[in-house]
């Protein structure tokens, strides 16, 4: 088959290309990244806490696993924390992570515990569909355990309620930042 000059011209430069490509890639895989360039809660993420199904039942009360685990909700206005305004930190009651300052805690009045903010990277947010509403679910970044959601009718500055289960949370006095 005879080739033309053009469809000669243009393999060579698909090839040409292909080389360039192949040899950036060697070189992207020599290199590390810094520490300074990682987004941690990425990392976190995809390294959770390595816990079997059958881990959490054993570890957890049945009302803890229908609520971390199955992301359930506890009844409105019978959480332990809801009317709680002590200082301190509040931990992830599945792995100890530190998750709020008693700093960002307000009376929302909506029945359960409510922050205007979370500490930095201890909280991942996922879209939640279900129910019928379109909401923002706020899990562990550590453990990946279900803690609330989050809405965008807080309080300034961040403007944000994060609304968490009571039994989705350990609160320790003593532990401020
Ligand atoms: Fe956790």
């Amino acid at each position: 088959m005879k080739i033309c000059p053009i469809q000669k011209s243009s393999g060579i430069l698909i090839l040409v290309f292909l080389s360039f490509n192949l040899i950036s890639q060697i070189q992207a895989q020599g290199k590390t990244i810094p520490d300074s360039k990682l987004n941690l809660n990425e990392q976190k993420k995809d390294n959770p806490m390595k816990r079997t199904d059958s881990d959490w039942k054993r570890i957890l009360s049945p009302e803890e696993y229908r609520i971390l685990r199955d992301k359930g909700t506890e009844r409105a206005f019978t959480g332990k924390y809801d009317g709680h305004f002590e200082e301190g930190t509040y931990k992830c009651a599945g792995c100890g992570n530190k998750i709020f300052d008693s700093e960002s805690k307000y009376r929302s009045g909506c029945g359960w515990p409510a922050f205007s903010d979370a500490l930095p990277e201890s909280v991942a947010e996922t879209k939640d569909n279900t129910m019928g509403m379109a909401r923002v679910e706020i899990t562990c970044s550590k453990c990946e355990s279900h803690l609330g959601h989050v809405f965008n009718d807080g309080p300034n500055p961040t403007g944000l309620r994060y609304c968490i289960n009571s039994v989705s949370m350990d609160f320790n006095q003593e532990e401020k930042k």
